[in-house]
């Protein structure tokens, strides 16, 4: 796989499963423009990916907010010329202290789909006339297996994900004609700070696994509901997006990969 020559964005790219994916894509020659709500993290992300002797640039922006995004995307234009390959990686998994309630509030359905739908759409509008105007790219969603089937602890995150499927066959078909491909990686059971969050909650409100460590939650489930009976990583994700944003999968669009050690077979 190489991918030299070419530009990318991701966002939620500082850390957890948006750096590997940067990373994964700068080892094969990527150029890569890490973007992140945490500025600092950014910079330090994108130094380690220049270390790799490719170009990189932390460029920070929340994505709920267009204004940033839109001068994220410019910046990104004048730094590197063209952006190939876009990314959509932020995500969270509710607002602020989401894990220690039983019933998703308010402001856990507002805020999830703000930042894992909505910003999901400004940045990709955001980026889109240059991809058009190209008339060439590749743009991956970070979708869930979550989307794959609800669940009964986390509905407004599943249902974000669900949105995020069905977000990138609408996109797929419309940007056919315009040589972009679409397509969703639904990532697995990944031991993440995300998941730190999702097994405390699952510890309080799911009888299966009451009284348990977020982490001996992780551990239970992956005994419980994984085939191949072992986590995924961050760098699987990583490894799929590489090959979905190469020209070896010029002709895979609108689809949602599971990379989750078999656990959902759909
Ligand atoms: P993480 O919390 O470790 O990292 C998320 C990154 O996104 C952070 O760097 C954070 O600063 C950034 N971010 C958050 N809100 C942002 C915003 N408004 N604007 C810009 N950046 C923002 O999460 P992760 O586990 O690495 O998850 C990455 C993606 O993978 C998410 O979309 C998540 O839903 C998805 N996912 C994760 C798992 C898992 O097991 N961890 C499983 C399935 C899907």
């Amino acid at each position: 796989m190489d991918l030299s020559g070419h530009v990318a964005i991701v966002t939620g790219g500082a850390t957890g499963i948006g750096r590997a994916i940067g990373m994964k894509m700068a080892e094969v020659g990527a150029d890569i423009i890490v973007s992140d709500i945490d500025s600092d993290a950014c910079q330090r992300t994108a130094s380690e990916f220049a270390a790799l002797g490719v170009r990189s640039a932390g460029i920070p922006a929340n994505v709920t907010d267009p204004d940033a995004v839109g001068r994220m995307v410019a910046e990104s234009i004048g730094q590197f010329g063209k952006i190939d390959v876009l990314v959509n990686n932020a995500g969270v998994a509710g607002a602020p202290g989401w894990y220690d309630h039983a019933v998703s509030r308010e402001e856990d359905w507002s805020f999830t789909f703000g930042v894992n739908v909505k910003g999901m759409a400004i940045v990709t509008e955001a980026v889109l006339p240059h991809m058009k105007e190209a008339h060439a790219g590749k743009i991956v969603n970070l979708a869930s297996v979550a989307g794959r089937q609800g669940r009964p602890t986390l509905p407004h995150y599943s249902a974000t994900k669900a949105a995020v499927i069905n977000y990138t066959q609408s996109l797929a078909n419309e940007l056919g004609r315009d040589n972009i491909n679409v397509n969703a990686v639904c990532p697995g059971l990944l031991w993440t700070p995300m998941w730190g969050e999702v097994g405390a909650k699952y510890a309080v409100n799911d009888p299966t696994y009451e009284g348990l460590s977020a982490r001996e939650v992780f551990d239970k489930m992956i005994e419980n509901i994984i085939p191949l009976g072992r986590e995924q990583t961050p760098e699987d994700i990583g490894d799929a997006i590489v090959f979905l944003v190469s020209d070896d999968a010029k002709n895979i669009t609108g689809q949602s990969l599971n990379v989750d050690g078999g656990a959902f077979l759909n």
